[in-house]
């Protein structure tokens, strides 16, 4: 099977997110399996994410680029549209979650609620990459997510790129969504024609390689 890896659109055509207000009043804790600390609990907040201004020259796309401070939590998460939501219910996607947001954007130094019904989408679906076939000493967390390396060597920050990125197929728990925006081949396509904007698909071998080889579709 072919799969691909999907992140929010960083054209300057759409607004992003650039903070988010209340995440001292969060949850943390840690992971019991691999260790990774200090991980927000998003089932113990309605999260309240500042945008930039929304205008006639940029809008908002169904998944929104964050640039914000780095907020990890037991699953990767992204804020998308109630279209995006609505497509996934239709389409009976598996391997998201998805929880309330408010989306707010500051005028003359006032916070303005957007009307925009916005979600905050969890990935719960998991597989493991075949790291050994890679040449990595790595595996995914089963239960946050998280990266565990038992080798210096970090895929994720090396200049060089690794390519292909290989997934072992026989630990894929059959989700159409999993790990860090991975995805199967027929969601993507199913994306492509549902006029959902604002997501960029990579194929998934791609995935380490060095910016300048990655080759996008974008919507
Ligand atoms: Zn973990």
């Amino acid at each position: 099977m072919k799969y691909y890896n999907f992140t929010p659109s960083c054209a300057s055509k759409y607004v992003s997110v650039t903070k988010m207000l209340n995440y001292n009043e969060a949850k943390y804790s840690s992971c019991d399996v691999c260790g990774a600390d200090n991980l927000v609990d998003w089932s113990s907040i309605k999260p309240v994410f500042e945008c930039e201004t929304v205008t006639s020259h940029r809008t908002l796309p169904d998944m929104i680029l964050y640039g914000g401070r780095i907020i990890h939590s037991f699953n990767v998460w992204y804020v998308v549209s109630a279209a995006f939501r609505d497509f996934c219910e239709k389409n009976f996607v598996k391997g998201v979650l998805f929880s309330d947001v408010v989306l707010v954007s500051r005028r003359r130094n006032k916070l303005d609620s957007i009307p925009e019904r916005y979600y905050l989408m969890q990935i719960t679906g998991r597989a493991q990459l075949d790291y050994a076939k890679m040449g990595v000493e790595c595996s995914v967390c089963q239960k946050c997510c998280h990266y565990v390396y038992s080798s210096e060597f970090f895929p994720l920050y090396d200049p060089k790129g690794i390519f292909p990125t290989l997934l072992d197929e026989s630990t894929w728990d059959g989700t159409d969504v999993f790990n860090h925006g991975d995805c199967t081949e027929v969601f993507m396509e199913k994306v492509c024609s549902s006029g959902l904007k604002g997501i960029d698909f990579l194929p998934y071998e791609s995935k380490f390689d060095t910016a300048s080889n990655k080759r996008y579709i974008r919507v």
